[in-house]
């Protein structure tokens, strides 16, 4: 795998605006490191502590995102340091994420993930759930978190159309949204779109993808 070739690669296929969240996940620091010497510097990964672990000992001007699900017993391990927290999806983990920013003094950024695949297995909020919770009082009370867009995962299927119709339905899901603008919640990111799917993803309106094997290659999960 030649890593900073493929980062150039798909850098060049990307329009200006899109955020590229180089997935580490499983990945050694030397790989994360192949890709920051190219230039990268925001990396995603789904567990907290191995992107704690990877924090302690890499540059500190990398962006760490949080892609997989968060439990809120562990959000306190990477409430010093992460840069967007991508799943987040009930009033309670917003209210976890709250307290312990506010400990580090300091504001995270959040996504609110949409459950648009038709799979039981992916998590997160419907739309009018997500609407519910960004205009509650106590939503208003949370001074340390800021939820900056949406997050979804489409199916897990080699079906286009349908992947198609999902991507279109979460954008549909952030126009909407968009109208509740608040003090803590400034809807600007939407993150869909992975290697397999990413401009089909960029066609319905991301603006953040999440791309880990175009990048690293197949992740060995032995
Ligand atoms: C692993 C992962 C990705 C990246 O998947 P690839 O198919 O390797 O690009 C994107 N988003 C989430 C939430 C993931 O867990």
């Amino acid at each position: 795998m030649n890593i900073k070739q493929n980062l150039i690669n798909i850098k060049s296929t990307l329009p200006d605006y899109i955020t590229l969240v180089a997935v580490s996940k499983t990945k050694p620091l030397s790989e994360i490191m192949e890709a920051y010497n190219a230039g990268q510097r925001v990396f995603g990964e789904n567990k907290i502590q191995e992107m704690t672990d990877k924090y302690e000992q890499l540059p500190k001007d990398i962006q760490w995102h949080m892609i997989g699900h968060v439990q809120r017993n562990k959000v306190k391990f990477m409430a010093s340091f992460v840069s967007l927290i991508h799943g987040v999806d009930s009033f309670k983990l917003l209210s976890e994420i709250n307290k312990q920013a506010q400990k580090h003094n300091r504001i995270i950024n959040c996504l609110l993930q949409i459950k648009i695949a038709s799979e039981d297995s992916k998590f997160g909020l419907t739309g009018n759930e997500a609407s519910s919770i960004l205009q509650s009082e106590e939503f208003s009370e949370l001074k340390h978190i800021k939820v900056i867009g949406l997050m979804g995962m489409a199916s897990f299927t080699d079906n286009k159309n349908q992947i198609e119709q999902e991507f279109k339905c979460l954008k549909s899901t952030f126009n909407e949204l968009k109208n509740l603008e608040t003090l803590n919640f400034k809807p600007e990111t939407l993150s869909m779109g992975m290697s397999d799917d990413y401009l089909l993803a960029i066609d319905c309106g991301s603006t953040m993808i999440r791309v880990g094997s175009s990048i690293f290659g197949a992740r060995n999960y032995s």
